[in-house]
């Protein structure tokens, strides 16, 4: 294929992602693919010969497509969203046409300016102060392994790159059990070792560490001859949305020198809603925040916000300068390759440019208010409902349930109906275990989730469990 052939297929596609979504509704939102069927249609060998594009996309069609499950389905209610916005797929079809490589400013200015300027229209979005900076991270998990590197080096008076752990003291972090298991990479990868990831206990309906107990155990490990080195708390765990009270736990990472990392991956994109905000209160005193735009906000998988208060201390910890990588003559630029693990960088920005312009901050904002409304609403009809139990309250658009019904194992009964629900392909949803218990989590998210997407749901929910009760 030639670029000369590009308008006919490149308008082909265009017509395909429209209609594609249009028909989301109609198909099943969980792929209904048995294990080794997509394995099985693809040739084993590749072939010599030239191939026309309209045979592969024919192949695309009849293989692909039934083994996608639609994430960009309206009733999509599993795991967190991953909005991709038609703006924001727009913008990306014309990164990927032009393809820059932008790990440096000069291999592309627009894109290193473009990012400047996106995170700090981000930054005062969530309502975050001026001494942040932003950086487009991969993904939240490289967020935090950036941060985890840093507590590392600060802590070791940034000697641990050049001579690594041993004849140090042992470095210690601390977070809950409800943060996301890219800590425990982040802690794996750094060198620092499980054992040293400290888990503080929870309390209170919204799951948070507990102040007194993590001072506590900071205190003692010192006594014991260890190195704490810094704090992961979370807004919106992944489970069941729990959060940590950020002020507290700042104050806590503050008073002893440590550096601390806010993860809200999912629940950052409500920040542009100053009535959710208290859910993070104090996160000013973060030295560190990520967030997934490519969540709940729209652009599309991968696109991760990290604001940090020392940039400094991130370029001190991951910036290598071989002369290859060196710009000469380009004084106070910004190589954002610097701020992140991986050298190679996508243009990012750009999707993120078309978003925000295309349906404004208060469109985004009323899609996020709308998603918290019905799906708090949805809480309270199957807290009404016989033999349904709410197990976690709404965080935001979060909540998880249970079915008891009498005289049966909740948890295996928990789980029949979700593998009934699934199997029915009109929603989708996933579990988690909370307190012991198996729960189903609902959230809504999607960008053309409607209220009647959320009736449905509550519909094909207590169906489905009328159905499995009465056989
Ligand atoms: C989704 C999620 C992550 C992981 O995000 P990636 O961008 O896929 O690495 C981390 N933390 C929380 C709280 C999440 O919800």
């Amino acid at each position: 294929m030639r670029w000369s052939e590009f308008p006919k297929w490149g308008k082909w596609a265009a017509d395909w992602a429209a209609q594609y979504h249009a028909g989301l509704r109609d198909k099943p939102v969980r792929a209904q693919t048995k294990p080794g069927e997509v394995l099985a249609a693809l040739p084993a060998a590749p072939p010599d010969q030239a191939q026309p594009i309209k045979d592969i996309i024919a192949d695309f069609e009849r293989i692909v497509v039934p083994g996608i499950t639609h994430w960009q389905h309206p009733r999509f209610f599993a795991y967190f969203p991953s909005n991709a916005a038609p703006a924001a797929v727009l913008a990306d079809n014309l990164v990927t046409a032009m393809a820059p490589q932008c790990m440096l400013w000069q291999t592309s200015p627009a894109a290193t300016e473009m990012e400047t300027r996106m995170m700090d229209w981000l930054r005062q979005s969530l309502g975050l102060p001026a001494e942040f900076q932003g950086v487009i991270q991969d993904s939240a998990s490289s967020a935090t392994l950036a941060a985890v590197l840093v507590m590392r080096e600060r802590a070791l008076n940034w000697d641990g790159n050049a001579n690594g752990l041993p004849g140090q003291k042992t470095l210690r972090i601390y977070c809950s059990n409800e943060v996301h298991t890219s800590v425990d990479r982040a802690i794996w990868i750094a060198g620092i070792g499980q054992s040293n990831l400290i888990r503080i206990p929870t309390q209170g309906p919204l799951r948070a560490m507990d102040p007194a107990a993590l001072e506590a155990q900071i205190s003692a490990d010192i006594q014991e001859g260890y190195l704490p080195v810094g704090v992961i708390a979370c807004t919106g765990g992944t489970g069941t949305g729990a959060c940590d009270d950020i002020a507290a736990t700042c104050a806590i990472a503050q008073k002893y020198g440590l550096y601390s990392h806010v993860d809200a991956a999912w629940a950052g994109s409500a920040m542009i809603c100053p009535e959710y905000r208290t859910l993070w209160a104090g996160i000013e005193a973060a030295d560190s925040v990520v967030f997934n735009p490519h969540k709940w906000l729209g652009t599309q998988f991968d696109l991760s916000a990290h604001f940090v208060k020392s940039p400094e201390a991130l370029t001190r910890t991951l910036a290598i300068q071989p002369e290859y990588l060196k710009t000469h003559g380009a004084d106070g630029i910004i190589n954002y390759s610097e701020w992140s693990v991986p050298l190679g960088r996508r243009f990012r920005a750009l999707k993120l440019w078309f978003l925000i312009r295309a349906y404004g901050l208060d469109g985004l904002r009323q899609m996020i208010r709308n998603h918290v409304t019905w799906s708090q609403a949805l809480a309270e009809k199957l807290r009404q409902t016989k033999d349904f139990e709410i197990v976690t309250e709404p965080v935001l658009s979060l909540f998880t349930f249970r079915v008891t019904p009498q005289g049966a194992d909740a948890d295996a009964a928990t789980l029949e109906l979700l593998t009934a629900i699934n199997d029915d392909g009109r929603i989708y949803l996933t579990q988690t275990r909370t307190g012991g218990k198996l729960v189903i989590r609902f959230q809504a998210g999607q960008f053309d989730c409607t209220e009647d997407d959320i009736t449905l749901a509550y519909d094909v929910i207590t169906e489905t469990a009328k159905t499995l009760k009465d056989a």
